[in-house]
């Protein structure tokens, strides 16, 4: 990707707090062999990936000086180098840690792309992958997770656990998700399922 954009939303007001544009390449530079003068759109020479990091980071760095606010927890995505680049660059001072919220969306979706890469792998017998190419079958998993979220949610305020034993259990819940879409519930929790679905029919091989 030769330039990206990022931005950074506020989640209560939904207003657009800051947003900045990076790109690798310019046309005239691109063109002109001899670089002549011009206004340069490149503004970035170091790797793609780092582009969002680095736009997000500067927002963060911002915040106090242009809204006299500081931005305390990141809803975000999977991907871990944004964060990591806040952590590093502690925009409110050693002592303050920025929290992580993680956002469904974007765990579903990262989970589903993995999925659907496993119906790509050539390297896995076409009669397996094509059991998880189906959106019927993308769905399930969807749902699983969908699921598992809601109910540790709202039964975390019935009974009292922890934060750390809700997030526990609910890993637990999604690990067990691809096991009872294929047909095993043995390890499925009652509210999960009734535990008397068919079976889809996908053997294990184990080689
Ligand atoms: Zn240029
Ligand atoms: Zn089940």
């Amino acid at each position: 990707m030769c330039h990206f954009q990022a931005c950074i939303i506020g989640a209560r007001t939904k207003r657009i707090l800051h947003v900045n544009v990076k790109n690798k390449y310019c046309v005239v530079c691109q063109r002109s062999e001899h670089s002549r003068e011009h206004k340069c759109f490149r503004n970035w020479n170091k790797t793609s990936t780092s582009m969002e990091a680095a736009i997000i980071s500067e927002g963060f760095q911002e915040s106090i000086k242009k809204y006299n606010l500081i931005y305390g927890r990141l809803i975000g995505d999977g991907d871990s180098s944004v964060y990591k680049r806040i952590t590093e660059s502690a925009p409110y001072g050693p002592t303050f840690v920025v929290e992580k919220i993680e956002c469904r969306n974007h765990l579903l979706r990262n989970y589903l792309n993995k999925i659907a890469d496993i119906g790509k792998d050539t390297k896995l017998p076409i009669l397996f992958r094509k059991k998880v190419t189906n959106s019927d079958v993308l769905g399930r998993f969807r749902n699983a997770v969908t699921k598992a979220i809601q109910y540790r949610t709202e039964h975390a305020t019935q009974i009292n656990n922890s934060m750390h034993t809700k997030a526990e259990l609910l890993r637990k819940d999604i690990i067990n998700g691809p096991r009872h879409i294929f047909g095993d519930h043995s390890n499925c929790e009652d509210y999960f399922c009734s535990k008397s679905e068919e079976v889809s029919g996908l053997c294990i091989i184990i080689s």
